[in-house]
C-alpha cells in the first residue's frame, strides 16, 4: 500500500519537498494557510486538504516544515494534529527551532502515542528543488529508521544525531561555527585591505595554511578569490543573511539555557541580528564584510 503523507507548510521549502515525494509515488496531503503555496503545491501533484487536522487524520507520516517553534508547537497544541492523527504515527518536523521547543513538541508526540523525528535541513531552496538537503535528525532508532526513505527521496544525506533535538542542537552548532568564522574570515580581509595586503594573497595563503575553513574557500566574502561564492554577483543568496541570524538566535537562547560561556556565538548572533535587520535584509550571510568594512576607519 502507498504510504500517505501529510505536509504541513508548503513555503520556500515545503513546496518543493512535498513535490519531490510525490514524484516518488507518495501520496501526499497538503495544506499551508497561505492559499498561493496550496495552489503551486497542487499544480505538483500535491492533494488538497482543507486543514491540516484534516490531512493529518488520514496519514502515516505527518511532515511539518513551519517557520518557528510556535508554529509548531500551536498545531501539535488541543484539538491539532496529534489529536487528530491515527495512534502510532509518524510526525517529522523539519522546521528549524528552538531546541527546547523540539523537546516540547517530541514530549507532546509522545504524549498522544505517536512516534516523533526532529529533523532540520541545510541545503536551503537549491536543495529542497533538486532533493538535495542534509537532514540532521533526533529521536528513536526506530522512527529514524522508518523516515529514512522519505528522507532520501528529499535529500541526499540523513545522520541520526541522537534522541529528541538532537537534530536541532546539531543545526544550531553547526551554524554557530559557520556564523563565527564567516564574521573572522571577513575581519581578516578587512584588517589585511588596511595593511595594503591583497585579497588574493590572503586567500592564496590563509586557504593553503590554518586559517582554510569553509567561509573562506567555498563562500568566500570577498569578490576574486573563489568565482562562484556570493560575492561576485553583488551578494545575492546563497544562504540569506536572515536565515543565519535566526539560527544563531536560537544558538544563543541554547547557550543561555545551558550557562555556556561562548562570547564568540552570543556576538556573532547580535551583529548578524543588526545586519540581517539592514543592508542584510536580502543579502547572502557573506556580505557582513562590507558591514565590516562599512564600520571601520580606513
Ligand atoms: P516559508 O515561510 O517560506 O514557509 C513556511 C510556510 O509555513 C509558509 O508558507 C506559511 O504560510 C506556512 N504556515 C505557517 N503556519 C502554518 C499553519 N499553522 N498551518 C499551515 N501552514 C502554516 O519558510 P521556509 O523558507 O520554507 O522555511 C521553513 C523552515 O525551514 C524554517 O524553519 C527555516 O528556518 C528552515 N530552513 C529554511 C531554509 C531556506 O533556505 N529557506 C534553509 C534551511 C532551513
Amino acid at each position: 500500500t502507498t504510504t500517505t503523507v501529510a505536509f504541513i507548510g508548503l513555503g520556500h521549502m515545503g513546496g518543493p519537498m512535498a513535490a519531490n515525494l510525490v514524484r516518488a509515488g507518495y501520496r501526499v496531503l497538503g495544506h499551508d494557510l497561505v492559499e498561493s503555496c496550496l495552489a503551486a503545491a497542487v499544480e505538483s501533484g500535491v492533494e488538497r486538504a482543507k486543514s491540516a487536522t484534516e490531512a493529518a487524520s488520514v496519514a502515516d507520516v505527518v511532515i511539518t516544515m513551519l517557520p518557528a517553534g510556535r508554529h509548531v508547537l500551536s498545531l501539535y497544541g488541543p484539538e491539532g494534529l496529534l489529536e487528530a492523527a491515527r495512534p502510532g504515527t509518524l510526525f517529522v518536523d523539519c522546521s528549524t527551532i528552538d531546541v527546547a521547543d523540539s523537546r516540547a513538541a517530541h514530549a507532546a508526540a509522545a504524549a498522544t502515542g505517536h512516534r516523533s523525528l526532529d529533523a532540520p535541513v541545510s541545503g536551503g531552496v537549491v536543495g529542497a528543488e533538486a532533493g538535495t538537503l542534509t537532514f540532521m535528525a533526533g529521536g528513536e532508532e526506530a522512527a529514524f529508521a522508518e523516515a529514512e526513505p522519505l528522507l532520501s527521496v528529499m535529500g541526499k544525506k540523513a545522520v541520526h544525531c541522537g534522541a529528541g533535538g538532537a537534530g536541532q542542537a546539531a543545526k544550531i552548532c553547526n551554524n554557530m561555527i559557520l556564523g563565527v568564522s564567516m564574521i573572522a574570515v571577513s575581519e581578516a580581509f578587512v584588517l589585511a585591505e588596511s595593511l595594503g595586503l591583497s585579497d588574493q594573497a590572503l586567500y592564496d595563503v590563509a586557504s593553503a595554511a590554518s586559517g582554510q575553513c569553509w567561509a573562506l574557500t567555498v563562500n568566500c566574502p570577498v569578490p576574486g578569490p573563489v568565482p562562484t561564492s556570493p560575492a561576485n554577483r553583488d551578494y545575492r543568496p546563497g544562504f540569506a543573511a536572515p536565515l543565519m541570524a535566526k539560527d544563531l538566535g536560537l544558538a544563543a537562547n541554547a547557550l543561555r539555557a545551558g550557562g555556556i560561556d561562548a562570547e564568540l556565538g552570543l556576538r556573532a548572533a547580535e551583529l548578524y541580528a543588526r545586519f540581517a535587520e539592514g543592508a542584510g535584509a536580502d543579502q547572502d550571510f557573506s556580505g557582513i564584510v562590507r558591514a565590516i568594512r562599512a564600520a571601520s576607519n580606513t
